[in-house]
């Protein structure tokens, strides 16, 4: 069993949000259950670590073969606690089991010993580093995705040699413990991944029992609780949060492949998408072809068919309130309105001319609503979607200037003629900076995230001359700033 056995104090019930249907039962662990899972966790990580890289990947490979032939019931797990359509959540999983697969491969290359240069003045040196596991990660996890983000981590801190400790959201518990129970069956049940669920202050407790870090990933607001928590203990966070990414469109660009990324990007998952397109820049010369495009496109998608409802309940509201503030303010409905987020179930919304000031644009809708404002040039696109709080992934469509503007947009990832790509490229680092969080999952820097770097230095003959002693002289030293006007002083 992964779901810790100790006492727990209550039960809570995830449901599926369509029909409001209980779909299952879960404890809710207290500070004592988590402390308890966090203790078993660290004999499990002496195991794992004990295999190295070698056994770990054998393992690791299995995982991935059994995700593989259970992705239908996997998904369906999915499906039942966040209403998605099945192949929206038999695309998480797609990428989730190639993250798995890049993850157990490159940790040998990515963090096994290497020996690194020592230098001409430390030539008597042989020095060597590597990237050691932490021991007990513990992971925090999101509704909206509820296998791939939180796998983001997971698959990274076990590839790096960590046992984990993970917390579902409270609104889909249910897929955590699948995805646990589908690994505890390949290593005989030990804990080497194992779910404690609950609410906020399950969370919380994950926080201070002592595990190496933290990984997680939801709002900009649980964030700072978050970190506040770990501090107390000094435990190291990494912070996946929100976004309000933006899509530039050039004079120059394929504007069906614009339009049809803006509603994809904007719409799928109903808009539940940390690197969702929010915000969509069109430069004057091609903004109405652009807008007639985009809605014709957003009309065709239908709320219940093309993506589910909004999964936590209290989201219409965000969405409704951003969408009165938008028109409000002066914006323009150009698809659906003021009543389209009467209901869990929200249908498109495309709104134009919405002012920099309004909610729409400066807070996460998390919903299917676009906003679509036309800019006088690139130069204005630019300046407009840096001005965001958040910076974690954006879409750039042009065809001559895509890298040069992508290099200007300050987050954490660029699409160029296509959109959320980089999410499913499992060698890219993947994260954002200001009210986006910091640090990364995924690539190679997702892999170090869960590692400690090791660094050792062997001293293959002592030199003639001592610096680093007692018994340094005079003459010694004028020696080594001599050489080090040679070397360094041109
Ligand atoms: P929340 O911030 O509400 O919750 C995230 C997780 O934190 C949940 O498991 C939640 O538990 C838990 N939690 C709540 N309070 C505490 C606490 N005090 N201490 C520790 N843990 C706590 O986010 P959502 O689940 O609503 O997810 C949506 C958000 O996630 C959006 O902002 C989205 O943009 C972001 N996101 C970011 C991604 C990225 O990679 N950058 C990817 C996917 C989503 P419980 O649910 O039980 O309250």
């Amino acid at each position: 069993m992964t779901t810790t056995d100790a006492p727990a104090q209550a039960v809570f019930t995830s449901t599926d949000p369509r029909t409001g249907e209980v779909v299952g039962t879960h404890p809710v662990h207290d500070a004592a259950a988590v402390d308890a899972a966090v203790a078993r966790a660290a004999d499990a990580a002496a195991w794992w670590a004990g295999l190295g890289f070698d056994g770990r990947r054998a393992v690791l490979a299995q995982w991935r073969r059994a995700l593989v032939r259970g992705m239908d019931d996997l998904a369906r797990t999915v499906v039942a606690e966040t209403g998605k359509p099945f192949d929206d959540a038999r695309l998480e999983l797609v990428l989730a089991i190639d993250h798995l697969d890049w993850a157990a491969k490159h940790a040998p290359k990515v963090l096994g010993r290497r020996s690194v240069p020592t230098g001409p003045l430390m030539a008597n040196q042989a020095a060597t580093v590597e990237y050691a596991p932490l021991g007990v990660v513990g992971v925090i996890g999101p509704w909206n995705y509820p296998l791939f983000t939180p796998m983001g981590s997971i698959a990274y801190a076990l590839a790096a040699g960590n046992a984990v400790v993970f917390k579902p959201s409270e609104l889909t518990p249910g897929v955590g413990v699948a995805l646990a129970d589908s690994l505890a069956e390949i290593v005989g049940g030990r804990p080497l991944l194992q779910v404690v669920t609950g609410f906020g202050e399950t969370g919380a407790a994950l926080c201070r029992s002592g595990v190496a870090k933290i990984a997680f990933t939801g709002s900009t607001a649980t964030a700072k609780r978050v970190m506040a928590t770990c501090a107390e203990t000094l435990t190291p966070v990494l912070v996946e949060c929100g976004g309000k990414d933006a899509l530039i469109v050039d004079a120059d660009a394929d504007l069906d492949a614009a339009a049809d990324a803006a509603v994809w990007g904007g719409m799928s998952n109903a808009g539940q998408t940390c690197i969702g397109v929010e915000r969509v820049y069109v430069v004057d010369a091609v903004a109405d072809d652009l807008v007639g495009r985009i809605a014709a496109r957003a009309r065709a998608v239908t709320a219940g068919r093309d993506f589910g409802p909004m999964t936590m309940e209290s989201q219409t509201a965000v969405v409704r309130g951003h969408i009165h503030d938008a028109l409000a303010a002066g914006g323009r409905a150009v698809v659906g309105g003021a009543g389209s987020a009467d209901s869990r179930l929200v249908e498109p919304v495309v709104l134009v001319d919405v002012p920099e000031t309004s909610t729409a644009v400066t807070e996460e809708t998390f919903g299917p609503l676009l906003v679509v404002n036309r800019v006088p040039d690139v130069d204005e696109a630019v300046r407009r979607a840096n001005a965001s709080a958040y910076g974690l992934g954006a879409t750039v469509f042009s065809e001559a200037r895509g890298p040069e503007i992508a290099a200007r947009l300050r987050t954490g990832m660029v699409a160029i003629n296509s959109v959320i790509s980089f999410a499913g490229i499992p060698a890219l680092p993947f994260g954002g900076v200001g009210d986006s969080g910091f640090g990364r999952i995924h690539g190679e820097d997702g892999l170090r995230e869960f590692t400690r770097a090791h660094a050792v230095v062997r001293q293959r003959f002592a030199l003639p001359i001592a610096v680093t002693s007692f018994r340094r002289t005079a003459g010694g030293m004028r020696a080594l700033v001599g050489v080090v006007k040679l070397l360094r002083g041109r």
